[in-house]
């Protein structure tokens, strides 16, 4: 298979006012790896305490990491599951997905599509007031956590693409498989365990035509998840895999 083929994503989740510090440092520091463009998610309103549009620098800060050729994302509302949730879908898969996958931040996980909807406009309205720039065509669920009925209301917004942990999903059906390397800097378990699994899993999945990134601002309170992530990326690139910034234009089949 041609090098050419195989592909490098790198996305930035969580960017919100709570972790602008980190946020910036982190885009520094991938620009200053030669990663190019790569895809901001963005929060409206992360955990209800950081609405963006009150944070003007920041607002434009992220507006020109867009002009700047950055894919910005929507990611969620709150990013946070609404305390009624856990009492809707009590199943033993929900339970374990709410406990173990995340930290009770699956926000979209038990949404209805008419409520998954109201948060996509005020996601919306809310990109618009902060002035961000156009609407954005991704929309990624926090923790990658979703019903299967939420693309209808994601295409009827308007929106072309979403992810979850198996791969991306179109709006026109077509469906394209890739794997997402993440660290999980919760606890020190964790952190060991994400350390040694994500660099081998990047060696694994060498010959896989699209490979995904995912950054989070917490990883960057630790310098080993740090050395981890930038050690998995020269992997990635010895393996001569392009990076791609955005899903919009080199990667929609
Ligand atoms: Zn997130």
């Amino acid at each position: 298979m041609p090098d050419v083929e195989r592909r490098l994503l790198v996305s930035l989740h969580d960017v919100a006012p709570r972790h602008a510090e980190a946020v910036r440092r982190i885009v520094q520091w991938l620009a200053r790896l030669g990663i190019p463009p790569a895809q901001l998610l963005v929060v409206p309103d992360f955990h209800g305490k950081w609405p963006i549009s009150a944070y003007p620098d920041f607002c434009r800060e992220v507006h020109d990491w867009g002009q700047a050729g950055h894919e910005l994302v929507l990611h969620g509302y709150h990013h946070l599951e609404s305390q009624a949730a856990p009492k809707r879908s009590p199943g033993l898969a929900e339970r374990f997905k709410r406990s173990f996958m995340t930290a009770g931040e699956g926000e979209f996980l038990s949404l209805s599509p008419r409520e998954a909807g109201d948060l996509l406009e005020r996601g919306l309205a809310m990109w618009s007031q902060a002035e961000l720039g156009p609407w954005p065509k991704g929309f990624v669920p926090p923790a990658w956590l979703h019903r299967p009925d939420l693309d209808a209301a994601l295409w009827r917004h308007g929106f072309d693409w979403t992810e979850n942990h198996a791969g991306i999903r179109f709006r026109d059906g077509k469906r394209l498989a890739a794997p997402v390397v993440t660290w999980a800097s919760r606890d020190p378990v964790r952190r060991i365990g994400s350390r040694l699994y994500c660099p081998a899993a990047m060696r694994a999945w060498s010959k896989a035509p699209l490979v995904r990134l995912a950054i989070h601002p917490h990883d960057f309170d630790h310098p080993q998840l740090v050395r981890s992530i930038e050690r998995t990326l020269r992997i990635a690139a010895a393996d001569h895999r392009q990076a791609v910034g955005s899903v919009r234009s080199p990667i929609v089949p």
